[in-house]
């Protein structure tokens, strides 16, 4: 059980003034179509996220492609949690389920957290592409948005440049850039994620959207965004390009980014610490396969 060492042990000292009730957060996991293996990744999101006794989790699984009837049922009860966390890239939902995600986000009576491939999704739905900033899209997909060797942000047009990619994978530096925001204060400037498909050329309206870190590509020669928050109406949204598979996500820095992003998408703080063997410069914090 040395996977849950880290964050049980820091969890310790706040665990006890969390009321199980009150406090705790809840998170609904909507899964059940994606290209990526959504049956692995979100029971291994689950627990990355309650390991820290700061959420309760729930999954909804839509019916698997080619069921349209099955599909415009699908309408699981968003209001009922706290933040919706999605893992799902496939056929649309109906407009019920895109109207109830749409108001309840903008009113800001829930959160929306984005993990890698779910922002390959939606495509054709605007106010998708609004929440979530940018999206694995074609160049005629919005803006691009990157930053130079100077840090300074630079925005391509729709149309210009390439589209979506991921033009380098394996092991990178994220590198954060808003170091006072709840997410990544603490974090040290640089850190090392393990390997993991390095997104580039996302592309989006790219409206009300916060810039909190980057990593260099290899690919694009371009500081590519990963880790960004959207201010959607009232709503808070979280948003990481990381996490292409299990691999990619037993990194303790992928861990405490998506824990401290889904909690402050779910309240607009974060209370959760930094794990202790989070991640440096040098040193990637790999999380060991659990072994029964
Ligand atoms: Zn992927």
């Amino acid at each position: 059980m040395r996977f849950l060492w880290a964050f049980s042990i820091l969890s310790l000292v706040t665990l006890t003034s969390y009321s199980a009730d009150t406090n705790t957060i809840k998170v609904l996991i909507i899964d059940g179509q994606n290209n990526h293996k959504w049956q692995e990744t979100t029971p291994l999101m689950k627990k990355l996220l309650e390991d820290t006794h700061r959420f309760r989790v729930e999954v909804a699984t839509s019916p698997p492609k080619g069921k349209p009837e099955e599909m415009a049922k699908f309408r699981p009860p968003l209001a009922q949690y706290d933040v919706v966390l999605s893992n799902y890239n496939g056929e649309p939902w109906s407009p019920e389920l895109n109207n109830d995600l749409d108001s309840l986000l903008k009113d800001g009576k829930i959160g929306l957290v984005i993990v890698h491939a779910a922002n390959n999704a939606f495509s054709h739905w605007n106010e998708y592409n609004r929440m979530i900033g940018m999206g694995w899209r074609s160049n005629k997909g919005g803006e691009r948005l990157y930053l130079d060797d100077q840090g300074q942000p630079v925005k391509v047009a729709a149309g210009q440049g390439d589209g979506s990619g991921h033009r380098y994978v394996g092991p990178f530096t994220v590198t954060i850039r808003d170091p006072k925001h709840p997410i990544t204060q603490g974090m040290p400037k640089e850190w090392l994620h393990v390997r993991d498909e390095l997104y580039d050329n996302m592309r989006g309206p790219i409206e009300n959207v916060t810039l909190l870190a980057t990593a260099y590509s290899r690919g694009t020669k371009a500081h590519e965004p990963m880790i960004w928050t959207v201010r959607y109406g009232k709503g808070r949204v979280f948003h990481t390009p990381m996490g292409h598979d299990a691999n990619a996500m037993r990194c303790w820095g992928f861990a405490a980014t998506l824990a401290r992003g889904t909690e402050w998408a779910a309240t607009g703080t974060v209370t959760l610490p930094l794990p202790e063997n989070f991640p440096t410069a040098d040193k990637p914090s790999p999380i060991p396969v659990e072994t029964k």
